[in-house]
């Protein structure tokens, strides 16, 4: 991402992170007085104990502009604010600034052989401003002896999440609304009511199926397990396939047709349950530093064959299969027949079952240790999809060392593998409680 931003401004002088600040300071100053150096990357300023880092300096007639890339394919207010605070105290510290911008993503940018350094970045135009306020105001209540007093709401959580948060909020307890799944418009009209426990929803409130069962759940300290969990658990067809697939989001497209931030697949697991109850497990992991996309869709489409039902959690299989048939049409039947054939168990388990350790959520990492405890994602390496997702990328690094690499293969393996088993095992169990 910053390579491909200094590509657009080519000829600059970098300030190099790792020099103490007083260099990166004098390095600046020296880079932005020479007429001959069009652009300055990685500029540092310091004005009243502020201390902010410019990703490009680009010099014009008018003085400099400020121009912050950012992985994003749209701008925000809060980003805004980032890049318009880098500028102010450039100018606070004595750089004549003549603008802001911040590159971002082209949303329709689609790689072709080569990167496309000018066509791959929007410039979005950021009204400049005075901090001088803000300033005083914060330093103002960093003076205070006591932290200020301040509910916790919206603005801990957007537009990032405060690292003060567990601190300031303490788990919510076993009956707290809070707990409830997809709560929002219903905390709102409970606030309204006063009402932060369960136990106290008047029965004139309105909820939807699943929050009802997380109430009666909670109430009566058990599962909740709908007359339509079994038949539903039970409308598919052996041999029961479950697949889930991992997927890299490089920033920077590297691959031709590919787009910036897209989900590019990168390995599938797959355990195939037999009507006789023996288990198969199957899986792919591409391990190059090259397009995945083909070799993930022709193993894929061999290993699932013609026969039975393909379970997945979520619609994200679904829909990276889409997109794969869009950009890889010669696949397009053969995709459509894997989707057509997939049963979702998200929805089958919201819509018909609860048990009160979910605490609101239905993704796996939530509903393995409540229906399944002795399976679980403490012993991986890797605990979640991001996780996951980076743990590729530096896979196929060039750089990485070769042991390395075949660390981080087995880890991404052992991952998606238990994804696979655990909703195998969920299946059974749910199955088991609804009496089949
Ligand atoms: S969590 Fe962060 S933003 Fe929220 S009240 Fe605490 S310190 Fe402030």
């Amino acid at each position: 991402m910053r390579l491909a931003a200094h590509a657009r401004f080519p000829g600059g002088v970098a300030v190099p992170r790792s020099l103490p600040i007083e260099e990166r300071l004098a390095t600046t100053a020296a880079a932005l007085s020479d007429r001959d150096i069009p652009a300055v990357y990685d500029a540092l300023f310091v004005y009243a104990g502020v201390e902010v880092r410019a990703g490009v300096m680009a010099r014009t007639a008018a003085g400099f502009v400020v121009v912050e890339a950012r992985s994003l394919n749209s701008v925000g207010e809060e980003h805004e604010l980032d890049v318009a605070a880098v500028a102010w105290v450039a100018a606070q510290a004595g750089v004549k600034i003549a603008g802001a911008r911040i590159l971002h993503f082209d949303r329709d940018y689609v790689r072709g052989a080569e990167l496309d350094a000018d066509a791959l970045f929007v410039e979005w135009n950021v009204p400049l401003r005075d901090f001088s306020a803000d300033l005083s105001m914060l330093k103002a209540t960093a003076r205070e002896p006591e932290e200020p007093n301040v509910a916790v709401g919206q603005h801990c959580r957007h537009p990032r999440v405060c690292p003060w948060l567990e601190r300031c909020a303490p788990p919510a307890g076993l009956w707290s609304v809070t707990q409830l799944p997809a709560a929002g418009r219903l905390l709102h009209v409970l606030a309204e009511l006063a009402v932060d426990d369960v136990r106290g929803i008047p029965t004139s409130v309105r909820m939807n199926p699943s929050q009802q069962h997380a109430v009666w759940s909670l109430l009566n300290n058990r599962e909740y397990i709908g007359q339509a969990l079994l038949p539903a658990l039970r409308s598919v067809c052996f041999p029961i396939r479950f697949v889930d697939f991992e997927a890299a989001q490089p920033a920077v497209p590297r691959w031709p047709d590919t787009t910036p931030l897209e989900q590019i697949p990168t390995q599938w697991s797959m355990h195939v349950q037999h009507e006789g109850g023996q288990v198969e497990h199957f899986e792919f992991l591409h391990r190059e530093d090259s397009d995945p996309r083909r070799p993930f869709v022709e193993s894929l489409v061999a290993a699932v064959g013609g026969e039975g039902s393909i379970v997945v959690y979520g619609g994200s299989e679904a829909a990276t299969l889409r997109r794969l048939r869009d950009r890889l049409p010669e696949f397009g039947f053969d995709l459509d027949a894997v989707v057509t054939r997939m049963v979702d168990l998200l929805p089958i388990v919201r819509d018909h079952y609860y048990h009160p350790a979910l605490r609101g959520s239905f993704s796996m990492k939530a509903l393995l240790p409540a229906v399944c405890p002795e399976l679980n994602y403490d012993d991986l390496r890797l605990k979640g999809g991001e996780m996951a997702a980076r743990a590729w990328l530096r896979m196929v690094a060039p750089a990485t060392p070769h042991a390395e690499r075949k660390e981080l293969g087995a880890a991404l393996l052992n991952y998606c593998a238990r994804d696979t088993l655990a909703m195998l095992r969920v299946r059974e169990r749910l199955l088991a409680g609804a009496g089949g």
